[in-house]
């Protein structure tokens, strides 16, 4: 969830990168790591929220020129295709096109894959959609964990969504949580892309997070086994060739060589730099995994409905806010103590609170993998390079670096 900007971070008015928008909380299925805690619910969004969030967002001037709206937090293919032609256009039909400000939009989903038609690529192909596929890797490994609420494995219908998205010609990435199995796999996880003509990768590992508690997080051996895994399948992929974009390491590539002056910006610590909405129209900001979450000092994180507040009152609570008070602490700390934090911006504050207890602190196991073990491989291979090893490893770097990452689009982390 971070990107560049030369600018400095805004003080006197949000800069909003990304809306987060949960069409539903329904989920059709109930992975065993899910950290939704409303899933079963089938409320859908009211056309007339996704209007009244569209009129407040683009009157405000407040939009980056290029929007990604992300559906998501659900199944957001729970919901009928319908939903989506009125409310993008909607949207098209309120976003500034001309003057001063235009705004781009680009739409994005993240699913399970299960439901993905014809239908829905035609959907997809008209709006330029852009599709996250979550799947775990082979069989064994995805049906541990992404199953039914009968219990049931997902791995047929995932793959068969995938297959009709190839069949259609249209482009996605795939989202595979690691287990501490597929840790041990680099090379069946990447036989396996390769085997379905999967080209874009993005990783996550099993993590806690609201109610789930992960194992493998509190093992303190965590570190290198990412460490290794990520090497291994990073300098795989790239010798074989047929995977295009691995999110790790080719989101943090630019961060870690980019421009003396550019500053590396995290929307995650940014009042309103990512604005997440539930389908009731309740609106938080910083990280979507906080939407629905409650907490006896900070309540429950929500900033306002979008419904019956402006976007302006939203922002002034989210600016007087303890729980942002508590985030800038956490960042400044990481400024003082972390070699990282050139390319990170202070860490994603909802993995300090679940992990560490509090937003006012620093390391966390998922900043470790995300961006320390990144930064550490990028620089190895660099090193390498300049030793003059006899590999490919500045032409690597150099197309790596100059990669567009726009097809994953800052995917989160579930489900
Ligand atoms: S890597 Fe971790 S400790 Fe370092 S700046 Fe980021 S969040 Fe803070």
């Amino acid at each position: 969830m971070q990107s560049y900007t030369s600018s400095q971070a805004p003080v006197d008015r949000p800069e909003v990168e990304m809306v987060i928008i949960q069409p539903t909380p329904f989920c059709n299925i109930n992975c065993s790591y899910c950290y939704l805690p409303d899933r079963s619910n089938k409320h859908v969004l009211s056309q007339a929220t996704v209007t009244r969030l569209f009129t407040e967002l683009f009157a405000s001037g407040w939009t980056n020129p290029e929007l990604t709206i992300l559906w998501h937090a659900g199944e957001p293919l729970a919901v009928p295709i319908s939903f989506y032609r009125e409310a993008f256009a909607t949207i098209e039909r309120l976003r500034p096109k001309d003057g001063p400000r235009p705004v781009m939009v680009k739409h994005s989903f993240q699913t399970n894959g299960m439901l993905i038609t014809d239908a829905w690529c035609n959907l997809f192909k008209e709006w330029n959609v852009g599709i996250g596929v979550s799947i775990d890797g082979p069989r064994e490994l995805h049906d541990f964990h992404r199953k039914t609420r009968s219990g049931a494995g997902t791995f047929d219908k995932t793959i068969a969504g995938i297959r009709c998205l190839r069949e259609a010609g249209y482009p996605f990435h795939v989202l595979s949580v690691l287990s501490r199995a597929s840790l041990e796999m680099p090379e069946e996880m990447l036989a396996f892309y390769v085997s379905e003509g999967i080209e874009h990768v993005c990783f996550n590992v099993e993590e806690s997070e609201g109610d789930y508690v992960s194992d493998l997080f509190q093992g303190g051996e965590l570190r290198q086994h990412f460490e290794t895994f990520l090497r291994t399948f990073w300098h795989l992929a790239r010798a074989d060739g047929r995977i295009k974009f691995v999110r790790e390491i080719d989101h943090a590539l630019p961060r870690v060589f980019r421009p003396e002056g550019v500053r590396a910006r995290n929307i995650q610590v940014e009042p309103l730099g990512m604005i997440n909405v539930d389908s009731h129209g309740n609106v938080s900001s910083f990280s979507p995994e906080l939407l629905g979450y409650k907490n006896a000092d900070y309540g429950d994180f929500l900033l306002g409905n979008i419904n019956t507040s402006s976007l302006t009152e939203i922002y002034k609570t989210a600016v007087d806010s303890a729980f942002l008070r508590d985030i800038q602490k956490g960042v400044e700390a990481c400024r003082a103590h972390c070699e990282y934090f050139s390319v990170c911006g202070g860490g994603a504050p909802v993995n300090k609170f679940f992990e560490n207890g509090r937003f006012d602190s620093t390391t966390t196991s998922f900043c470790t993998l995300t961006q320390m073990v990144p930064t550490d491989l990028i620089l190895e291979a660099f090193d390498k390079f300049e030793q003059n090893l006899p590999d490919d490893g500045l032409a690597t770097i150099a197309q790596s670096a100059t990669q567009p990452a726009a097809s994953s689009a800052h995917p989160p982390r579930m489900p």
